[in-house]
């Protein structure tokens, strides 16, 4: 049994978990003190030694993102923090924002001294305001102490930290999106390469992390490679949060290593709501291929989910029971992916317009017979042809979703529309 682990959760029951004071009485900062006594190339090679991935969902090992900045030329670098969180069942950033903002506040200044950024900027989704406010109060904190500022702790280093709150686009998660709509232009994705590393914000060198990945480096710098290492699988280290929703006794964040498996996570969850069987589920949010049952036992690690045939992603875990019509679930994350697609390339824009035309006219009970191979081929012609991974990431709910599930888009289209009573799942109204 994989034991469950407070790390960046550990605070979070607390009274006013939020405080500096409180994050500080549970050892917070100690990671700070420890990264100013170490040079920054050995901070480098410590995040990369400890093998710690990107938790925004790509998952790229983040200590190689930092050695991919060119060598100081005089000029600034950036870290931009991607709190931009907004794949449809992701809500692991948010809470971790609310309740120990300082976390992620200690990991910037850590991550910002390891790269040589004297400036850094965290990028919040614009619709969830209480976040933007709670970090604003936390970073006027850590600054009002002597974390942030000239000269922090006497080491000589300086920084500032910048918070900005998106205007609610999904696309502004993207990370070239984000820089585009940081620098005042509209949130579209730009060409890569250049990767930001090398022209990312201003054209400048520039690391785009996510939130809990930020957030963990100060526990690898206080506690040790080793330790961070320990946890997880080979390739797949560490610790990480899963959030469960949807049909579940006890819905929420459960941290523990990676490499976990659902059905562990379901005990400690308290099972499925009302002991209903499982009848799919999402390993990392709406843009991953959907999993059954039958992967109850697949370890939540890269490899093994990558292994299945879905993706890691976010650690999404929305899982839906047999009331649940597959159908109605991917049409409404389709409506998703057709409202939030920026436009920019023909395949998605046009794209998930179709998707969703179709998808709604099986749901209707005008589904005509080759609507389910015609959704295949609009899903192909998508998927590697789109300009980010918007597009790539609308088609994966549907191509999976019909490899499991095809003779319920038949039934919906031979018996004129859907067999499912859409109160019983009180999901997907
Ligand atoms: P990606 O694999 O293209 O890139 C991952 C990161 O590695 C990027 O920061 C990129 O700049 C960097 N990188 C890759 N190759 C590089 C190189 N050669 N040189 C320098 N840097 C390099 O993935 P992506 O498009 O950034 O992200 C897609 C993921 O985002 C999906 O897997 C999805 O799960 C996730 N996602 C998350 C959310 C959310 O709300 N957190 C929303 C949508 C999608
Ligand atoms: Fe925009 Fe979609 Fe193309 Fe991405 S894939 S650039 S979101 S239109």
């Amino acid at each position: 049994m994989t034991e469950l682990l407070p790390v960046l959760t550990e605070t979070w029951d607390a009274p006013r978990s939020w405080r500096l004071s409180t994050y500080e009485k549970h050892g917070g900062y100690g990671g700070l003190k420890k990264a100013l006594t170490m040079t920054p190339g050995d901070l480098v090679q410590a995040v990369k030694d400890s093998g710690l991935r990107g938790r925004g969902g790509a998952g790229f090992p983040a200590g190689m993102k930092w050695g991919f900045l060119p060598p100081d030329d005089g000029g600034p670098r950036y870290l931009v923090v991607n709190a931009d969180e907004s794949e449809p069942g992701t809500c692991k950033d948010i809470p971790l924002m609310m309740a120990s903002p300082q976390h992620l506040i200690e990991g910037v200044i850590i991550t910002s001294y390891a790269i040589g950024c004297n400036h850094a900027f965290i990028y919040v989704r614009g619709e969830v305001l209480h976040v933007y406010r709670r970090l604003l109060e936390a970073v006027a904190e850590a600054r009002r102490v002597g974390y942030l500022g000239t000269d922090i702790l006497g080491s000589g280093f300086d920084l500032e930290i910048t918070v900005h709150a998106g205007a609610g686009a999904y696309i502004c998660g993207e990370e070239t999106a984000l820089l585009d709509s940081l620098e005042g232009l509209r949130g579209q994705p730009r060409l890569k390469p250049p990767f930001p590393a090398v022209a990312g914000l201003y054209a400048r060198p520039t690391v785009v992390n996510n939130v809990e990945t930020v957030a963990s480096v100060p526990g690898i710098v206080a506690r040790g490679v080793d330790w961070f290492t320990g946890m997880g699988t080979e390739k797949s280290t560490g610790h990480g949060l899963f959030s469960l929703s949807g049909h579940v006794t006890r819905p929420g964040q459960y941290e523990a290593p990676l490499g976990i498996t659902l059905r562990e996570l379901l005990d400690q969850a308290g099972g499925m709501r009302g002991g209903k069987p499982l009848k799919f589920w999402t390993p990392g949010g709406s843009s991953t291929p959907l999993f059954t049952a039958e992967h109850l036992d697949t370890p939540l690690d890269y490899e093994s989910v990558g292994a299945a045939g879905s993706m890691l992603g976010t650690r999404a875990l929305q899982l839906f029971d047999d009331t649940v019509c597959v159908v109605r679930a991917v049409s409404r994350w389709t409506d998703f992916y057709a409202h939030e697609s920026c436009g920019k390339c023909t395949p998605c824009r046009e794209g998930t317009y179709w998707l969703k035309q179709i998808l709604h006219r099986i749901e209707e009970g005008q589904g005509q017979d080759q609507d389910v191979d015609l959704l295949l081929d609009l899903c192909d012609n998508i998927l590697g042809r789109s300009f980010c991974a918007l597009g790539d990431g609308a088609t994966s709910p549907i191509t999976s979703s019909i490899q499991h599930f095809r003779e319920e888009y038949q039934a919906h289209i031979d018996g004129r529309g859907c067999p499912f009573d859409p109160s019983a799942s009180a999901l997907f109204p």
